[in-house]
């Protein structure tokens, strides 16, 4: 029998100091990488805590009663993640999505969307907020996160057969709840809601068509999500990675599907619509097709911790500027500087690694920056 080795990390291990630079670097909204890559998406984590033990991401033989979880004096605060986020903003960030850990679990969440709503992009244009959120406490909060500014919501939902489905989280969560979640973030006005679907051979391939047949003609875009081997803990192995394409054609042998453009430069998902015109749905292929090519986004750590890429194995330390004395132009040139230094792109290089760098590492466990 082949035992599953699960190493003993601490995600924390390794960040570099964020510095200002001598030669400062204003915020034009036209910063660039090292491969031409603007500043657009920011995902703030808000919390490294989750109720759901998704054993792909915070497997339970881990993140247990013993695991060391972020102190709240390291936690950013609200007013620390909307003035990083400003800052961000003046760089030409247009979107921010908040996550975790559960981003729900963060108290009086609604007062951060409130103040992040009011910050506006370099052309003066409210932001998108978004937020992805397992469900579980959605149908308690829809109405107050609308209330507070927040545009829409995705929820990660991995398939329609409860036992299935509660089995996946680790927690024995009926997939009713989400369900109802997901009808509250609807009346709520939420939308276009999009829920996610991490697709794992074995475990709940045969959730693919249940799932879109549901979601078919609800206005919802169901997107499936290839198992990605982020983090060090969740034993990945790529027999379990089902690829995008074979989502797409067992879909397409029920349900007509035809190719739809892109709808955003730096889109992960690749779009299929109905070819009744009863909706759409989305692939992200971040195993078997990178798009690392247009990738615009960063990460921001719960406790100010800036990562260039989801599969990174170090962040760069904010925290000490943000709680230091630096001007907020002193700030921007640091995450400036960061920026126009980055030229990661694993997912494209994953093939070529030698395994030992393709495994796991050291790299950054998803519950703690983020999806
Ligand atoms: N708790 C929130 C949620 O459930 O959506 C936000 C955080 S969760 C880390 C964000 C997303 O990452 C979820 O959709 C989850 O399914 C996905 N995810 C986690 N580990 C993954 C993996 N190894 N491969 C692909 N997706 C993963």
């Amino acid at each position: 029998m082949s035992e599953r080795v699960i190493p003993l990390i601490d995600q924390r291990l390794r960040s570099l100091t964020a510095r200002v630079p001598a030669q400062a670097i204003p915020a034009t909204g036209l910063l660039g990488d090292t491969l031409g890559r603007p500043l657009r998406d920011l995902r703030i984590s808000v919390t490294d805590r989750c109720n759901f033990r998704c054993s792909y991401c915070m497997p339970k033989e881990i993140f247990d009663k013993d695991y060391a979880y972020l102190p709240h004096s390291a936690l950013l605060s609200f007013e620390e993640i909307t003035r990083v986020a400003r800052v961000f903003v003046a760089h030409g960030v247009q979107k921010i999505r908040l996550t975790g850990g559960e981003p729900l679990l963060r108290k009086n969440i609604e007062i951060l969307i409130e103040q992040l709503a009011a910050l506006r992009t370099t052309e003066g244009r409210p932001l998108d907020i978004t937020l992805t959120t397992n469900g579980s406490l959605l149908e308690r909060k829809a109405a107050s996160l609308k209330a507070a500014g927040l545009q829409r919501v995705t929820v990660s939902l991995d398939g329609l057969d409860d036992a299935i489905f509660r089995a996946m989280n680790d927690v024995d969560f009926p997939v009713a709840d989400v369900l109802r979640g997901i009808d509250a973030a609807q009346a709520a006005g939420l939308g276009p809601i999009k829920v996610n679907m991490v697709v794992k051979r074995g475990t709940n391939d045969q959730q693919i068509l249940p799932m879109a047949r549901h979601f078919k003609g609800s206005g919802i875009v169901l997107r499936f999500i290839e198992y990605m081997d982020v983090g060090a803990t969740n034993g990945w192995r790529m027999d379990d990675v089902l690829p995008s394409a074979e989502v797409v054609q067992r879909i397409h042998a029920e349900l007509p599907l035809v190719q739809l453009d892109p709808s955003a430069p730096g889109e992960t998902a690749e779009r299929w619509g109905y070819a009744d015109g009863s909706g759409e749905i989305g692939v992200i292929s971040s195993v078997t097709q990178a798009f690392c090519g247009d990738c615009n986004r960063a990460r921001l750590s719960t406790e100010g911790q800036l990562y260039l890429c989801l599969f990174a194995t170090h962040g760069h330390d904010l925290r000490h500027l943000i709680r230091g004395t630096e001007t907020d132009e002193e700030l921007g040139s640091a995450i400036g500087a960061i920026w126009q230094g980055r030229d990661d792109r694993y997912s494209q290089l994953r093939a070529s690694l030698p395994p030992d760098q393709t495994t796991g590492g050291r790299r950054v466990e998803m519950s703690y920056i983020g999806g």
